[in-house]
C-alpha cells in the first residue's frame, strides 16, 4: 500500500492555509458587503487545488453567489465532487454538446460572441422548458479586446434573450485591461463605454445587474463594484495591484512552498557553482542544496540573489534566516548561499514563497506575477491542506 505522503518525507511540498483562503474571501466581500460574489476557482484554483479550495469556500458563499471556472471540464470536476452551488462558465460554451451539458449541470453561461447566442437559441428551440430558468451573462468588450460583444452585438443579444422564456436573468459583465494600475485612465474609459452601451441598448436602470470588478477592481475601483464582485488572485493571497504585495493590504498568503536542505558544503574562492558555472565564488562560500527546482515549478529563470527562507534550529528554538539563491535553478535542486547563515543544517526546511516571503516579491524577482508562480507548481509537489 502506498503511504500517504507527509511533509516529513517529502522533498518539496506546499501547505495550503484554508482559513486564510476563507478570510481572504471575507476581505473581498467587505469591500461591498451587499454585492454578490463569483469565487473564481479556475485553473485548479490558481494551482491551489480546485476541490479542496471550492469545498473550503462553500461555507462562505451566500445564496446567489457562485463559483467561476474557465471551462466545462473544470465545472464538471466541481459537480462530480458533490458541489451544488451555481457555477459560472467564464468563457461560456463552444459547441452544442457543451451547451446541453452546461444546462443539465446547472452552469450559468457567459455569452461573449454571437455564435454562443446561436448555440443557446438552438438548444432552447429543441428544449423549450429546461428544469430551471437560465441565468445568462452577457459579456461586453469595453476595450480590452479579448472576449466580449461589441456594443451593437450586445444590443442584439440583450433583445434576443428578452424573447426567450427560459432565460430568467440577464447579467451584464465586462473585464478591465488595466485595473491593476491606479494611474491608468483606461478603467474610467471602459466604465464610460459600458454605461453608454447600456443606454444605447435601452437597458433600463432597474434591469442593470452588472459585474465588472475582479480583484484589482474590487480593491482599487469602488465605482466598478456594481452588484457583483469576481475575486480570483486576492483569494489566494496574491496582489492584483501593480508594484504592491498583497500582504500590504491585509491579504494573507494561502500557499507556502517548501523544501529541504539536502546538502551543505564549502566551496573555495574562484570555484564556480551549478550548471553553466554561472556563479563564481568571490570568497570561500558555504553553500546549501535544496530539494526543489523547475521540475516542481520553482522557475528556472529565478535570478541569483532571490531570497529563500531557512528555518534553522538554534539552541532548540526555531529561527528564520533569509539567504540568497546562488547559481542556476536546476530540475530537482536549487543552490543557496549559506555563508552568512552558520546555523543552517541538512534537513532544515526552507520556504520558497508564502508565509514570511511574499509570492508577489518572488514573482517580481523573475519578471512575472504570483498568478503564474501558483499555476506552475507541478504535480510532483505534495499539497497539504490545513
Ligand atoms: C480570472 C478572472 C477573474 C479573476 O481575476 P483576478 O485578477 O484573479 O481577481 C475575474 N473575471 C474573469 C472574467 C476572469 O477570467
Amino acid at each position: 500500500m502506498k503511504a500517504i505522503p507527509t511533509a516529513s518525507d517529502s522533498r518539496a511540498w506546499a501547505t495550503i492555509d484554508l482559513t486564510a483562503l476563507q478570510n481572504n474571501l471575507e476581505r473581498a466581500r467587505a469591500f461591498r458587503p451587499d454585492a454578490h460574489v463569483v469565487a473564481v476557482v479556475k485553473a485548479n484554483a490558481y494551482g491551489h487545488g480546485a476541490l479542496p479550495v471550492a469545498h473550503a469556500l462553500r461555507s462562505r458563499l451566500r445564496a446567489g453567489d457562485c463559483f467561476g471556472v474557465a471551462s466545462l471540464d473544470e465545472a464538471l470536476e466541481l459537480r462530480n465532487s458533490g458541489l451544488t452551488e451555481p457555477i459560472l462558465l467564464l468563457e461560456g460554451v463552444f459547441d452544442a454538446q457543451q451547451q446541453a451539458v452546461a444546462v443539465e449541470q446547472s452552469c450559468s453561461l457567459v455569452i461573449h460572441s454571437l455564435f454562443q447566442l446561436d448555440l443557446l437559441q438552438q438548444y432552447l428551440a429543441a428544449n423549450p422548458a429546461p428544469a430551471a430558468s437560465l441565468t445568462v451573462w452577457l459579456k461586453i468588450d469595453t476595450g480590452m479586446h479579448r472576449l466580449g460583444l461589441s456594443p451593437q452585438e450586445f444590443a442584439q443579444v440583450w433583445q434576443a434573450l428578452a424573447g426567450e422564456a427560459a432565460v430568467g436573468k440577464r447579467i451584464i459583465m465586462s473585464h478591465f485591461a488595466c485595473a491593476d494600475d491606479i494611474g491608468s485612465d483606461m478603467t474610467a474609459r471602459q466604465l464610460a463605454l459600458l454605461e453608454r452601451t447600456l443606454d444605447a441598448a435601452g437597458v433600463a436602470q432597474e434591469q442593470r445587474e452588472i459585474s465588472v470588478a475582479a480583484s484589482s477592481g474590487i480593491q482599487l475601483w469602488p465605482q466598478s463594484h456594481y452588484q457583483w464582485l469576481r475575486p480570483g488572485i486576492m483569494l489566494y493571497g496574491g496582489t492584483a495591484v501593480a508594484g504592491e504585495y498583497a500582504i500590504e493590504r491585509g491579504i494573507a498568503p494561502v500557499m507556502t512552498l517548501k523544501a529541504r536542505l539536502i546538502a551543505i558544503k564549502q566551496v573555495a574562492a574562484g570555484e564556480s557553482i551549478g550548471y553553466g558555472a554561472s556563479h563564481v565564488c568571490e570568497r570561500e562560500q558555504r553553500i546549501g542544496v535544496i530539494s526543489i527546482g523547475y521540475g516542481d515549478g520553482y522557475p528556472r529563470r529565478m535570478p541569483g540573489g532571490t531570497p529563500v527562507l531557512v528555518k534553522c534550529q538554534v539552541a532548540g528554538q526555531s529561527r528564520t534566516r533569509q539567504v540568497p539563491l546562488c547559481g542556476r535553478v536546476s530540475m530537482d535542486m536549487t543552490i543557496v548561499d549559506l555563508t552568512d547563515c552558520p546555523d543552517a543544517r541538512v534537513g532544515d526546511e526552507v520556504v520558497l514563497w508564502g508565509e514570511g516571503l511574499p509570492a508577489d516579491e518572488i514573482a517580481q524577482r523573475c519578471g512575472t506575477i504570483a498568478y503564474e508562480l501558483f499555476c506552475q507548481v507541478t504535480p510532483r509537489v505534495h499539497f497539504i491542506y490545513a
